[in-house]
């Protein structure tokens, strides 16, 4: 008997084309799962890997790109009863998966506790090369094949839209166990795409008393921002001189001197820069944004970080620990995940998306916030 197909849409080369293509569906291994796309969640961090800017990743080409991805058990392997934590898994249980896959065995992993810098470290969306078997390696298809034993991934009873969130929520949650808010805190989150929405929604759940949102000029952000939990927002084109937005934050600080907290999710060195003004003196400054090289810029040892007393911490990427403490977030209605979704759009649509988001501009004449690719809708014509 001939076995079944599905498409994964695969991206050729560096800065090539994405192409659908079809390949027999894997019967699920010993200790691997079968997974059903629902919905991958369109990411910036994809437009980098596809101009190979994010050239550490180091793949090897075609791959299946998407890591944001939501959907439910096609089929368990043998030996495969429980999700990371335990809870009983069915066929037809919806599942988050964390793309990273470590090795549990490095130094990293074992001594210093930080698994995101596992020596052996490798991703679904990326490994490995998806022309040859097992294929289905990455969000853009029907189906991800979780074939990796050490994957983790988890069983939630909340949509398919709000679990396309929980990897960019893994991702916040690891800066805000770095950032350690505490009550009545003032915090500036730095950036108001999705992963500075999503800090946004969730730093006052972490104790933020007064949180002020930033944005360069896309209002209908700024406006989301406030919706989903910002007390106050400054955007540049409205205060283009830096002076005037360090003493917007100082003004509007619960204290006068200045935030507590200032978690950065801007890609840009300048971006970074600007919390050095908007910190109070002691106070912590979280790195999420510049996930590839944006640039140097002058900074003075005394005067930015010895005077100031400041801690400067690099929050990269996600683990198990992250997934697990997201999932009652992503769970949690009184966080308007839904707001964020701008777009959904068919698998053929994926090059069409990325290329939106790379240039910052409208898709379908709409702003993009998320998009969110569901391989479930009708091809374009
Ligand atoms: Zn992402
Ligand atoms: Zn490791």
């Amino acid at each position: 008997m001939a076995r079944r197909t599905a498409r994964a849409n695969l991206l050729s080369e560096p800065r090539g084309d994405f192409i659908i293509g079809e390949y027999p569906l894997p019967e699920p291994a010993p200790g691997t799962v079968l997974m059903k796309i629902e919905l991958c969640g369109i990411c910036g961090t994809d437009v980098h890997t596809w101009h190979a800017s994010a050239d550490a990743v180091g793949c090897e080409y075609p791959i299946s790109l998407g890591h944001e991805i939501s959907g439910t058990v096609a089929a368990l392997g043998e030996g495969v009863t429980t999700d990371y934590v335990g809870q009983p898994l069915k066929v037809g249980d919806r599942i988050g998966v964390c793309p990273a896959i470590h090795c549990h065995k490095c130094y990293y992993c074992t001594i210093a506790k930080t698994p995101e810098k596992c020596t052996d470290w490798k991703t679904y969306g990326t490994w490995p090369r998806a022309d040859q078997e097992p294929h289905f390696t990455g969000g853009y298809g029907d189906y991800l094949y979780i074939h990796d034993p050490n994957s983790v991934f988890l069983k939630t009873n909340t949509s398919a839209e709000r679990t396309a969130f929980l990897e960019p929520m893994a991702v916040v949650v690891h800066s805000l166990l770095h950032a350690n808010i505490k009550p009545g805190d003032t915090v500036v989150v730095q950036g108001s795409g999705p992963i500075g929405l999503l800090t946004i929604a969730c730093c006052k759940t972490a104790g933020a008393a007064r949180l002020i949102a930033t944005g360069r000029r896309n209002r209908k952000r700024l406006k989301l921002a406030r919706k989903i939990g910002a007390d106050l927002t400054m955007c540049h084109a409205d205060m283009p001189d830096p002076k005037d937005r360090k003493e917007f934050v100082f003004d509007n600080s619960l204290n006068l001197v200045g935030a507590d907290i200032v978690i950065n999710t801007v890609g840009t060195c300048d971006g970074f820069a600007e919390c050095l003004d908007f910190v109070r003196n002691s106070g912590t400054i979280v790195e999420v944004g510049n996930f590839v090289d944006s640039g140097t810029f002058a900074f003075d040892p005394c005067r930015d970080l010895l005077e100031k007393g400041i801690r400067i911490v690099g929050s990269f990427d996600n683990e198990a620990e992250h997934f697990v403490r997201s999932l009652p977030l992503v769970a949690d209605a009184r966080i308007p995940l839904e707001e964020l979704i701008t777009h959904r759009v068919p698998l053929g649509d994926v090059q069409r998306s990325l290329d939106a988001v790379s240039q910052g501009r409208k898709l379908d004449g709409k702003e993009v916030v998320k998009v969110m690719m569901d391989p479930g809708l009708p091809e374009r014509g």
